[in-house]
């Protein structure tokens, strides 16, 4: 069934005050990841395909980075009851189904969007409300309350329009925490459809909220793939070169535009690879400013963006292909240096080498390369 959104009206109600997020910034405004709360919401919203999508806000800083020629702008009510009853009775745009969600709540994936807009357009209910079951032993003065029978609801609910802004043109009573409400008080009159959904559709109240929820907006486990070659030359005297972060003594010479640690820069691009952010070269050409630049530098950068997105190294396996140097005879020393840069335990990383049984290029000592293949999470 391809969905219809043509008929629905996306009512994203932002004017709340987020009392309990105990912060001064409004919640609606924390990152998670690159984009606010709000922004993952409209985002998503605007995936699905929904065009009519009307923002109910208090703050002027809710809408100060947002492209709002897309989105129709209500200022919200006092309460979030009346700033309801603006957006449906203020809102110029015409539809036959009106969603109404509370910006708080998350819209981790598509699926609940999804459920609701094919439940809608069966023509069957004036009221959609999606719920989940309570888990939960509830408690009341000491005595348990059976959880069978109760039902956590959620938003976004879909209403058919006129008729839920009839209903809030009415209501001089309530003070609304959902708008289903007004039709739940009539189930004789209006037909209703509770409709079960056990995703992840998740409300930020409290600051420790966005964790949890960071914590499952994060892709899983990803990996990552670098590789690095540099070129050699057979030198008279005794030189140093840099591998693994560790300065080595040896009678070649690294030909490179930074300091040459083949080890370093394929650990990098493996990070980078990981995070889906290209590779070393796009964010450290070879101009003037990186000329014999110290490649820790390089990989310290990967190092933050890993951590910004709040990944860690899951294991890291390095195959160092090189005739000239003898790389084990200086694996502990390296190995215990990309522990201590990368913050890694022994058990996970692996530093194997390998000649190149004298073929080739690398097999002439005229190369040196380096595979680093990694997991993150
Ligand atoms: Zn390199």
């Amino acid at each position: 069934m391809t969905l219809k959104v043509s008929n629905i009206q996306f009512v994203i109600l932002a004017a709340g005050k987020s009392a309990r997020f105990k912060s001064k910034n409004n919640k609606l405004l924390s990152k998670l990841e690159d984009k606010t709360i709000l922004e993952h919401n409209i985002d998503l919203i605007e995936k699905i395909g929904f065009k009519k999508i009307t923002l109910v806000f208090k703050d002027k800083k809710i809408i100060k980075n947002l492209i709002t020629s897309r989105i129709e702008l209500i200022k919200g009510g006092k309460t979030r009851t009346l700033s309801v009853k603006n957006a449906l009775i203020k809102s110029k745009i015409k539809a036959k189904y009106v969603f109404i969600h509370d910006a708080a709540r998350i819209l981790s994936t598509d699926k609940l969007l999804k459920k609701l807009i094919n439940e809608a357009q069966k023509n069957k209910y004036d009221c959609i409300i999606p719920f989940s079951k309570c888990n939960d032993t509830v408690v009341k003065k000491h005595e348990n309350i059976g959880r069978e029978n109760l039902k956590l609801i959620k938003t976004p609910q879909v209403f058919i329009k006129n008729k839920i802004t009839f209903l809030h043109k009415k209501n001089n009573i309530y003070e609304l925490t959902d708008d289903s409400k007004l039709m739940r008080d009539n189930p004789k009159e209006y037909k209703i459809r509770y409709m079960l959904d056990n995703g992840f559709n998740f409300k930020v109240t409290y600051k420790d909220d966005l964790e949890i929820f960071k914590n499952n907006l994060k892709q899983k486990t990803r990996v990552g793939l670098g590789y690095d070659i540099h070129r050699i030359q057979k030198i008279d005297n005794i030189n140093h070169i840099k591998l693994g972060g560790i300065k080595i003594k040896s009678k070649i010479k690294i030909l490179s535009h930074s300091d040459g640690d083949v080890i370093l820069h394929a650990i990098t691009d493996s990070i980078l690879g990981a995070l889906s952010l290209r590779d070393i070269g796009t964010y450290f050409p070879n101009v003037k400013i990186n000329k014999n630049r110290d490649s820790i530098e390089f990989l310290n950068f990967a190092i933050k963006k890993l951590k910004s997105k709040d990944f860690r190294i899951n294991n890291i396996d390095l195959m160092i292909v090189s005739e000239t140097p003898k790389i084990n005879l200086h694996y502990k020393k390296i190995l215990k240096n990309l522990t201590k840069i990368l913050d890694i335990d022994k058990n996970q990383i692996t530093v194997k080498a390998t000649t190149n049984e004298k073929s080739g290029l690398i097999g002439k000592s005229k190369f040196i390369a380096c595979w680093s293949n990694l997991s993150i999470n």
